[in-house]
């Protein structure tokens, strides 16, 4: 699978799709196709050496049927606090993508948190610490883009989620950043004919 693939509603990923090679992260255990973890560690290594804690890895690799659970879970959620159930299935999708259709299919993105016992769930608050402004700085030096910006929502399709980094590599992450572009519109710019 290339490391430039969108994978969206519109662009789903194969039930079977499975990326390889993977490597479990051996703090949180979490899976990431390789070339991603050795960029991950590079990052949190150099984060932590400029005095901070580094950011942890909450998400990685999620296989199609956790997908589908995460979702379907999302869609009772709604109908618990009201929603009909034909709306709950459209809303649930601007938080979680339905399987096949979450790019953590394809090993080469990262939920970032601080803690351990903690997943991202709060935008302004990820986005008021220290290790956010660093990854806004520094995430491209590893080839971590922020892949769903909070300027981009209409463009993306996906809500603004600071914590969510996706691996495409240094010299396209650095691209992205100069034209500031996200994935989607570099991808449709130069790679799309
Ligand atoms: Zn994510």
């Amino acid at each position: 699978m290339h490391k430039l693939s969108i994978v969206s509603e519109q662009k789903p990923l194969d039930a079977l799709y499975i990326p390889t090679p993977l490597v479990c992260e051996p703090i949180m255990h979490i899976w990431l196709m390789k070339e991603a973890y050795e960029a991950f560690y590079r990052l949190s290594r150099d984060m932590q050496d400029s005095g901070l804690s580094p950011v942890l890895g909450a998400r990685g690799y999620q296989c199609f049927a956790y997908q589908k659970k995460l979702y379907q879970n999302e869609v009772q959620r709604l109908i618990r606090l009201g929603e009909k159930s034909i709306n709950a299935y459209e809303k649930a999708k601007t938080h979680i993508a339905p399987p096949g259709c979450s790019e953590h299919q394809l090993g080469l993105s990262m939920d970032f948190t601080l803690y351990k016992q903690e997943m991202p769930n709060d935008p302004l608050k990820f986005e008021a610490t220290n290790q956010f402004l660093w990854l806004d700085k520094y995430a491209k030096e590893y080839g971590f883009i922020l892949r769903y910006p909070k300027e981009k929502e209409e463009v993306t399709g996906m809500l603004y989620k600071p914590w969510h980094y996706r691996y495409v590599g240094i010299g396209h992450a650095k691209k992205m950043e100069k034209l500031n572009l996200c994935l989607d519109e570099y991808y449709e710019a130069f790679y799309s004919h």
